[in-house]
């Protein structure tokens, strides 16, 4: 069964989630934002073995604990990425642009692509491809748990910049109504920053998007 970790970090109060499969103890960190030294302890704390590191985008403020995570574990975590965000992964997703430096960790070895299925022992997480806040944007859906991790693409009532680099409002839109509001309504939406909501309240009530068409 999954279970899920919240975290909020860093200098934009980035939601960082730490989740496992209870029965394998298999862990995985999806979004490592900042202080990996704490994510890493409540492993520790509930025996969970972190294998894997899974980033929705390279900005930093979501890959910041990346190497604090990293530097403690042996094996190293697998970093799985989609490739149109490996510049802004080698650029230390865009850290200089706001005065910060960060330590990006192990280089990402996992391409994501659309319709992959990770796994953390019996878990499957579903990858969707919804490029808009960056070129490489992905979400990570679990149909058994109707949970979707949806990093930076939707907020609860807003959606993900795109006036960085890499990013595009019409294919923002494009990738809600296409890979979000095709989820069940009930569908728990856990965002890179801010409350979760669920597919439902948005259809109704987010004022950036209108209904899928
Ligand atoms: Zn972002
Ligand atoms: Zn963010």
């Amino acid at each position: 069964m999954l279970e899920i970790v919240h975290f909020v970090l860093g200098p934009v109060q980035t939601n960082a989630y730490l989740v496992a499969d209870s029965e394998t103890a298999n862990a995985a960190v999806i979004d490592p934002a900042w202080d990996g030294r704490l994510i890493l302890a409540e492993a520790q704390k509930r025996g969970w073995r972190i294998a894997h590191l899974w980033y929705t985008h390279a900005h930093f403020d979501h890959i910041g604990g990346a190497g604090a995570i990293a530097d403690q574990l042996n094996p190293l975590p697998l970093v799985a990425l989609h490739p149109n965000d490996h510049v802004l992964w080698r650029a230390e997703g865009g850290a200089p642009l706001f005065g910060y430096r960060i330590d990006p960790g192990p280089e990402p070895t996992i391409d994501l692509y659309q319709g992959q299925i990770l796994k953390l022992g019996g878990v499957e997480f579903e990858v969707r491809f919804t490029p808009g806040h960056t070129a490489g944007h992905c979400i990570f859906y679990v149909p058994s748990s109707k949970v979707c991790f949806c990093g930076d693409l939707i907020f609860r009532e807003s959606v993900g910049r795109t006036d960085l680099p890499g990013g595009d409002r019409d294919a923002l839109i494009h990738s809600i109504q296409t890979q979000v509001f095709t989820l069940p309504d009930d569908t728990r939406l856990l965002s890179g920053h801010g409350p979760e909501t669920t597919v439902g309240e948005e259809k109704k009530y987010n004022p950036f998007v209108g209904e899928s068409t």
